[in-house]
C-alpha cells in the first residue's frame, strides 16, 4: 500500500518528535511492505517566519490532497516570541483553528490511559489494588463556543462580551456517531457529557444522542453532567469507555484526563472528518523550553502515527506493531528524561535516554508479523 502523508512538523519540539515518528514510521512499512510518501508543509510559528501567516492556502491544499496528516506541534514561549506581538489571528495557534475548520476536522479522540510500567507517575491513589483505566474521550471540535459569534462593545457605558453557543442537530449527530462507532469495537459503553440542566444546547445535544442510540442497541449511553464528570474522572477514571462532549468541555475534561496519566509526553490524538481522512498530533505542545535539547519525549507522537495507521489507512495490525513496541521499549526499562522518577530508589533498573534513542530504541523493537 501506498501512504500519501502530509507532514507538519512544526515549532519548538515538533521537529524532533516528528523525526522519531517518521522513524518508527519508516521502519514499519518496511517490515510491512508499505511505502510512504512524506510532504512537508509549514504551519504555525515557522510558516509566519517565512510568509507572514501561520497558515497558507498552499499547506491547506497539499494536505487536502493526502490521505492524513501527521503533526508534531506548534506554538512558543508567549512571554518572549514575537509571534505573540501580532494580532490574535496571526499567532501560531490561529493557524491550526483554521486548518481544522478547512479540512473539516469535528471530532477530536484523545485516548487517556496508564501504562503499566508508568504507574507510579499517575498522581491518583490506589483504589481496589488498581489504578488502571482506559478512556477515550470524543470532542466536538469545530462548532460551540469558540466558533460563535463574538463581541465586544459598551453598553450603557459598561464594556460587556458576548460569546455564542450554538449546535445544530446535525453537528451532534455526526460526533455522537463517531462515538458509538468507536464505542462498538472497545467497551460498548458511551457517556454523553452536557450540561442539560441549564443549557439549552445541552438538552438538543441530549436528545440526538439519544434517538441515535437506537442504531446502536449493543452501546450504553449513559447521561452525565459535566461537572459530575470532572470529579468522577479523578474519583473513579475506570468507569468510562468514551466520553462524547462538546468542544469547550471536552477542551477542558481531556487535559485533565491527560494529567491523571501522570505523563503528558504519553498521549496520541487524532481529528477526524467524516471520511477516513485525519490529522494526528501528539496531546501536548511545542515545549518551547526543551526545544533543541533532544530530550522530548517522542512516545506521544509515535503513539499518534499508531493512531494514523489504524484509522485513515486501516492497518490495525500495524498499528499494533508499534503500540507494542513502545510498551516492550518500557518495558525494558528506557525512559525519556520526563519519565525518570526522581526518587533514586526507583530508578534502579531504568535508563535514560535521549528523544533521537527514544526513536531508535522503539524502531528496534519492531518485528515482522513471520518473525
Ligand atoms: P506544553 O505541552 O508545550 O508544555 C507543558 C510542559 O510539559 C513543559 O514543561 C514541557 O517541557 C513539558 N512537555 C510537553 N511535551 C513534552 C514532551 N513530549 N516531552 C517532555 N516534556 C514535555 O504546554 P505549554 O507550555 O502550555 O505550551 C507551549 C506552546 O505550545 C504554546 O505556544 C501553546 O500555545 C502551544 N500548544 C500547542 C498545541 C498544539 O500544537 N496542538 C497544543 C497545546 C499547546
Amino acid at each position: 500500500m501506498e501512504l500519501n502523508i502530509a507532514c507538519i512538523a512544526g515549532d519548538g519540539i515538533g521537529p524532533e518528535i516528528v523525526s522519531q515518528a517518521r522513524k518508527v514510521l519508516d521502519r514499519v512499512c518496511a517490515i510491512y511492505g508499505h511505502t510512504i510518501d512524506y510532504h512537508d508543509v509549514l504551519m504555525g510559528g515557522c510558516s509566519i517566519d517565512v510568509y507572514g501567516v501561520p497558515l497558507t492556502q498552499e499547506t491547506i491544499d497539499i494536505c487536502k490532497a493526502q490521505d492524513a496528516v501527521l503533526m508534531g506541534s506548534i506554538g512558543g514561549n508567549p512571554a518572549v516570541s514575537p509571534w505573540y506581538q501580532l494580532a490574535p489571528q496571526k499567532r501560531p495557534e490561529a493557524g491550526l483553528l483554521a486548518l481544522r475548520k478547512a479540512l473539516g476536522l469535528f471530532a477530536n479522540l484523545r485516548p487517556a490511559y496508564l501504562f503499566e510500567q508508568l504507574q507510579d507517575a499517575c498522581p491518583l491513589s490506589v483504589r481496589n489494588g488498581t489504578r488502571s483505566f482506559d478512556l477515550v474521550i470524543v470532542r466536538e471540535l469545530t462548532g460551540g463556543l469558540y466558533f460563535g459569534e463574538r463581541k465586544t462593545e459598551i453598553i450603557d457605558g459598561v464594556r460587556t462580551a458576548v460569546d455564542t453557543l450554538r449546535y445544530n442537530e446535525k453537528e451532534i449527530e455526526r460526533v455522537a456517531r463517531k462515538a458509538f462507532e468507536i464505542a462498538r469495537v472497545r467497551r460498548k459503553k458511551v457517556t454523553s457529557v452536557d450540561k442539560a440542566n441549564v443549557l439549552d444546547t445541552s438538552r438538543l445535544w441530549r436528545q440526538v444522542v439519544h434517538a441515535l442510540s437506537k442504531e446502536y442497541p449493543d452501546v450504553t449511553v449513559e447521561d452525565m453532567l459535566v461537572d459530575n464528570c470532572a470529579m468522577q474522572l479523578v474519583n473513579n477514571p475506570a468507569q468510562f469507555d468514551v466520553i462524547l462532549t462538546e468542544n469547550m468541555f471536552g477542551d477542558i475534561l481531556s487535559d485533565e484526563a491527560s494529567m491523571i496519566t501522570g505523563s503528558i509526553g504519553m498521549l496520541p490524538s487524532a481529528s477526524l472528518n467524516e471520511t477516513s481522512f485525519g490529522l494526528y498530533e501528539p496531546s501536548h505542545g511545542s515545549a518551547p523550553d526543551i526545544a533543541g535539547k533532544n530530550i522530548a519525549n517522542p512516545i506521544a507522537t509515535i503513539l499518534s502515527a499508531a493512531m494514523m495507521l489504524r484509522y485513515s489507512f486501516g492497518l490495525p495490525a500495524e498499528a499494533g506493531a508499534i503500540e507494542n513496541a513502545v510498551k516492550r521499549t518500557l518495558e525494558d526499562g528506557i525512559r525519556s528524561a520526563d519519565l525518570m522518577p526522581r526518587d533514586a530508589e526507583k530508578k534502579k533498573g531504568l535508563r535514560a535516554v535521549s528523544c533521537s534513542s527514544m526513536g531508535d530504541e522503539i524502531a528496534a523493537r519492531l518485528v515482522s508479523p513471520h518473525a
